[in-house]
């Protein structure tokens, strides 16, 4: 039933890594903006759009044409039904512009509790799926959105840190930095209160 194509060892991870590689420096920003744990995994059509690179409008993917799901799943340049199959490599905007499926134009609605990455912590370990990155969003879900201030503070986290962390990610230095004094005390910390 599942489209895909790729082999067992093609994790989103790795599908993930290969595009930041062939993307250059500028693909750090893009997956920020992203704000979606990785590819392949399920989205809401309602909820998910892509963006025109021209008029900056917001197409919602919205159900499938074909079978009326609004489960879709997404790859590195489509968005494919996640019941029937049915994919799209592009979406047409009002404007008249046909815009590509790719990390620069998808965009999800910005949600505290969709499970999203922590930016800062992904953009000092360099992966979303580092150990303490993985405690970083358990520690969010599981203790922070639980309480109204949590949830205050990961909103105004979550406006703020995409451009911090994008500077992260461009400098080792302050990479290690964040990593050393920032990621890793407060991980330990999270690990600690939730145990
Ligand atoms: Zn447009
Ligand atoms: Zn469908």
């Amino acid at each position: 039933m599942k489209n895909e194509s790729a082999g067992p060892s093609d994790t989103p991870e790795s599908q993930l890594e290969r595009w930041i590689e062939a993307s250059g420096p500028h693909a750090f920003q893009a997956i920020v903006d992203l704000n979606v744990r990785g590819l392949g995994d399920t989205l809401d059509g309602p909820e998910t759009g892509i963006q025109c690179l021209r008029c900056a409008k917001v197409t919602p993917v919205g159900i499938c044409s074909n079978c009326g799901s609004t489960a879709f799943r997404f790859g590195l340049n489509t968005i494919v039904c996640a019941r029937c199959g049915t994919g799209s490599a592009s979406y047409k905007c009002e404007c008249g512009c046909v815009n590509p499926v790719n990390f620069q134009t998808y965009r999800r609605k910005a949600k505290a509790s969709s499970g999203g990455g922590c930016f800062i912590a992904t953009a000092a370990l360099g992966s979303a799926s580092a150990p303490d990155t993985l405690i970083l969003r358990d520690f969010r879900d599981r203790v922070l959105l639980r309480s109204t201030p949590g949830e205050a503070f990961i909103r105004l986290y979550y406006s703020v840190s995409p451009p911090v962390a994008s500077l992260i990610g461009r400098s080792a230095s302050l990479r290690w930095i964040s990593r050393t004094l920032l990621v890793r005390p407060v991980a330990l910390f999270a690990r600690y209160w939730m145990t």
